[in-house]
């Protein structure tokens, strides 16, 4: 069982501050999403809790400074699951699997029987045993997303990070995540997702983390805290929360929202992020 705690995390990049003074508990058994619009900053903070870019302020994993871990010992108790994975390589997708082993495997090692057995029990859990001999370079944008989670799976992380996870996927494979997810935290797993579906988060994390041109604007539990002055403000769009069928929803209209708080960035643009 891990826990992660991020305080003060700032990044700045060539003089721009992209995350200000981050602060989020991420508590073990439990989903955590964060939402907020395009460039708020979400993918910033889970790169940062991978290593992959240098912040100032502290994270603590299980009252450990993250920042005292070597690489692989980072990577044997946290995975990411990127939002966007770079382009895809000619390679088996069980070989991809595989490579969630490598920090807890011998530096030379190969894999052994346990790996295998791991790494296919990963695929069956993330809904892609059967591609597991397929290239992957020839999946679909859905299939790969799947891959993707199998090989963080793999790892056996302690803290499990995913980044937009429910994107390439259809209806029915977007609640299979979430549904694996809450799983997940059901075995005592630290679960942070980002998300862009309010709804999904509503309904689906147990505490929620909003964020907003790299700070947290509220944090807490999602039915609470998405309310529909709060998704107005920080989107800059109507919105309302209704009861449909036993569960609260988000309904949001373009118009009559709040004025948008402009991104930092001067690349701001439809449908990035
Ligand atoms: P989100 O995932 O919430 O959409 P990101 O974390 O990807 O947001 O990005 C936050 C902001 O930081 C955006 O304005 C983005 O353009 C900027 N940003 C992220 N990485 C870099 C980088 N390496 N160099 C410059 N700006 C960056
Ligand atoms: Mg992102």
């Amino acid at each position: 069982m891990s826990s992660l705690t991020v305080a003060g995390m700032r990044v700045s990049v060539d003089g721009v501050t992209i995350l200000d003074g981050v602060d989020v508990h991420v508590p073990a058994g439990a989903v955590t999403v964060v939402v907020g619009p395009n460039g708020a900053g979400k993918s910033t903070l889970l790169r940062v809790l991978v290593g992959a870019l240098p912040a100032g302020g502290s994270v603590m994993l299980d009252g450990a400074d993250l920042g005292r871990l070597t690489r692989r010992e980072r990577a044997r108790r946290m995975a990411l699951v990127e939002q966007d994975s770079s382009a895809p390589v000619s390679r088996q997708v069980l070989d991809v699997v595989l490579l969630g082993r490598t920090p807890h495997r011998p530096r030379w090692g190969a894999d052994s029987a346990s790996d295998l057995e791991i790494a296919g029990a990963a695929l069956e859990r993330a809904g892609a045993s059967e591609l597991a001999a397929r290239d992957f370079s020839t999946l679909s944008g859905g299939e790969r997303q799947r891959v993707h989670l199998a090989r963080a799976l793999a790892q056996q992380p302690g803290v499990l990070l995913l980044d937009e996870p429910t994107n390439h996927l259809d209806v029915a494979a977007q609640l299979d995540v979430l549904a694996l997810a809450r799983t997940l935290a059901g075995d005592g797993v630290a679960v942070l997702a980002a998300l862009h579906d309010l709804n999904h988060a509503l309904r689906h994390a147990d505490q929620v983390v909003v964020m907003s041109c790299g700070a947290v604007v509220a944090a807490g539990r999602p039915a609470e805290v998405l309310s529909g002055e709060l998704v107005s403000t920080v989107y800059g769009v109507a919105a309302e929360r209704v009861r449909a069928g036993g569960h609260d929803l988000l309904v949001m209209d373009r118009r009559g929202g709040a004025e948008h708080e402009p991104e930092r960035s001067t690349s701001a643009s439809l449908g990035r992020g």
